[in-house]
């Protein structure tokens, strides 16, 4: 007997989107006869909007009001939320710069904040006060392919397992390549940028031995690219999505190319997306790629269902 999860997505609180796909799971600790809902909240490129701006809009007040309205309507149906960040919450104005982007992550914490990708802008400071940020945070700044040239080995952790109600998911975090070009070089010179995708691969292949999740996301900071074609940009989601085996990852929650992902049809992203309008992530390779534009001005939704499936 097998169970699938349904997949639905919704970008920003507003927009219902109809979106049916399945992945399909090994058997594990679940009781087939229930019903489990996941939602899966996601945000990216930060970028120091911490407080509203002169219209009053968005601000991480304004989110967590929205996030906590969710996290109730979820729990009131008995579903778990997983909230991930795709990363760059540095760099942008200077209510947040001059503080090392303290009110941003101590903001992210009182969230709730489950994992976050560590994006390029993270290293645009010494890497002291990245350090003092990750004791800020109280969830993992994940990064599965930045390695300390000197040791060989990672600097942070590369992924997390959550359980929600029995259903164990492998939280993978990846930053683009091109943090080597455009992060500070002054303070990134003992750091090593591999190649995300090759290092996604091996560590789906050592999860899949050891922790046997039910579901792996990838938390990225890496860009979406319509039809993978990125231009001068690293290699961004599409890439990843389409290097890996078929459906290796269920979804990947992105960041750095600062766009809603809504897609007009295969390959072809929607353009001018406005909120009300559907969204439909892209689908490569078996794999969901989702972002939420920028700056917390949306929050993006995916809901997960268990169902049977024989
Ligand atoms: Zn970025």
């Amino acid at each position: 007997m097998k169970k699938s999860l349904m997949f639905k997505s919704v970008l920003s609180a507003a927009i219902i989107a109809s979106l049916a796909g399945c992945a399909t799971q090994p058997e594990q600790e679940w009781n087939a006869d229930e019903t489990y809902k996941l939602t899966i909240l996601h945000t990216n490129d930060h970028h120091g909007r911490f407080w509203q701006n002169k219209y009053g809009e968005y601000g991480m007040a304004a989110r967590k009001t929205l996030i906590d309205q969710i996290r109730a309507d979820v729990e009131a149906e008995g579903g778990s939320v997983l909230l991930l960040s795709g990363g760059d919450i540095n760099t942008g104005v200077p209510e947040s710069d001059l503080q090392d982007a303290e009110p941003d992550f101590k903001g992210m914490s009182m969230i709730g904040y489950d994992a976050m990708a560590l994006g390029n802008h993270e290293f645009d400071n010494p890497l002291e006060v990245l350090f003092k940020q990750k004791e800020w945070a109280n969830f993992p700044m994940l990064s599965a392919n930045i390695y300390d040239k000197k040791t060989g080995e990672r600097l942070f952790d590369a992924y997390h397992m959550f359980d929600k109600q029995g259903i164990k998911i492998a939280v993978i975090g990846l930053t683009t390549e091109d943090t080597a070009k455009i992060g500070n070089p002054e303070y990134i010179g003992g750091i090593e940028f591999r190649d995300p995708k090759v290092e996604a691969k091996k560590l789906i292949a050592e999860l899949k031995e050891t922790e046997k999740p039910d579901l792996i996301f990838a938390v990225t900071h890496m860009g979406h690219y319509e039809n993978g074609q990125r231009g001068v940009n690293a290699p961004g989601d599409v890439a990843l999505a389409r290097y890996l085996n078929e459906g290796d990852l269920d979804m990947i929650v992105g960041g750095h190319s600062q766009e809603p992902v809504c897609m007009e049809g295969p390959n072809v992203v929607k353009k001018n997306f406005k909120p009300s309008d559907e969204c439909k992530p892209d689908i490569q390779n078996g794999t969901w790629i989702v972002q939420a534009y920028e700056w917390g001005k949306y929050v993006g939704r995916a809901d997960y269902e268990s169902k049977m499936a024989s």
